[in-house]
């Protein structure tokens, strides 16, 4: 299949990329690594008129400290360097965990951070994982930048806080600590595939042996990453064992509003999601300072 014609541009920088989307947002798709996009353009599901190419704008696949010691990645960051860059791996070591889930190399090496939280697929791993580090999303437009959190980004499946006009930059995290432990669980139909249902958690667990910091979110379980906002309630204070991790996957597994799909039932998908938050809570306790389960 081909995609329909379309005009396309290759903007050097951010303010050329905005200039060329001003005229008619809703005709102009940004194109990222493609990976989502490119099959949406020969399915003709989109028919843009203008393709707005970011992979020459200058600056967008940068990984930089911010003064306030944030982690800045550019929205052009492929997925391949989060799963494979040292130092990233050892600031974010969740964000390498998350992206090498999703799908293969081949796709990972094209697709990018950004192209994967923009598009806000609910079953994907990039944008539950963002959620779960409590990122920030920047976007710039015609009347300058705004800063969204991942809990307001994420509007519903393929929907965003992205107006038309505007373009997500870069992504800020405040990096977790050293001594965090992390992790992605999933459950799969096969190798590479769209996950059924997953969870992304951090856990830090305090020198006297108790859980002082835990953060979840879960993909694949609705139309939005859920992020459970009675976790420290349950969780800070207590000692990391099976049993608490057990429980809070009942309470995600009666909470979540998964769908019905080809792949599974919804109510598979709430079993699997008890089973994998419970999993990604264990394994990220057990990583992190040693301090949690064998
Ligand atoms: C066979 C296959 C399997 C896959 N499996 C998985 C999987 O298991 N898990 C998973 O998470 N993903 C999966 N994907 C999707 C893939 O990871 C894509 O990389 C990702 O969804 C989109 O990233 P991209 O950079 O390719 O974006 P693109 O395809 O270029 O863009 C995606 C959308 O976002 C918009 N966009 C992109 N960048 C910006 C920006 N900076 N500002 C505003 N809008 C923007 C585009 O206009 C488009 O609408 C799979 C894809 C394929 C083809």
């Amino acid at each position: 299949m081909k995609p329909p014609p379309f005009e396309y541009a290759a903007p050097a920088s951010v303010d050329e990329a905005l200039e060329l989307l001003g005229p008619a947002p809703d005709e102009t798709s940004v194109l990222a690594g493609g990976q989502s996009l490119m099959p949406l353009l020969n399915m003709r599901m989109a028919q843009p008129r203008v393709v707005v190419d970011l992979g020459r704008v200058e600056g967008l696949d940068a990984v930089e400290r911010t003064p306030e010691g944030q982690l800045r990645l550019g929205s052009m960051v492929r997925q391949r360097r989060l799963e494979t860059d040292p130092a990233l791996r050892a600031e974010v070591p969740l964000l390498a965990d998350a992206a090498r889930h999703v799908a293969h190399v081949a796709i990972r090496t094209r697709g990018t951070l950004g192209g994967s939280l923009a598009h806000a697929d609910p079953a994907a791993e990039l944008p539950a994982t963002i959620a779960a580090l409590e990122g920030r999303l920047v976007v710039h437009g015609p009347n300058g930048a705004r800063v969204i959190s991942a809990g307001e980004f994420f509007l519903g499946p393929l929907m965003t806080a992205i107006e038309p006009g505007e373009l997500l930059v870069a992504v800020e995290l405040d990096p977790p600590p050293k001594d965090a432990g992390w992790s992605l669980q999933e459950v799969a139909r096969t190798h590479g595939a769209f996950a059924l249902a997953g969870a992304a958690a951090l856990v830090h667990v305090g020198a006297d042996g108790r859980i002082d910091r835990a953060r979840l979110a879960l993909l694949g379980v609705g139309s939005v990453p859920y992020v459970p906002d009675w976790l420290d309630e349950m969780g800070v204070g207590e000692a990391p064992e099976e049993s608490l991790f057990r429980r809070i996957g009942e309470r995600v597994r009666d909470e979540v509003a998964p769908f019905d799909d080809v792949h599974a039932t919804a109510g598979y998908r709430r079993r699997v999601a008890a089973v994998v938050t419970a999993r990604a809570l264990a394994a990220a306790a057990a990583r992190g300072n040693g301090r949690g389960p064998a």
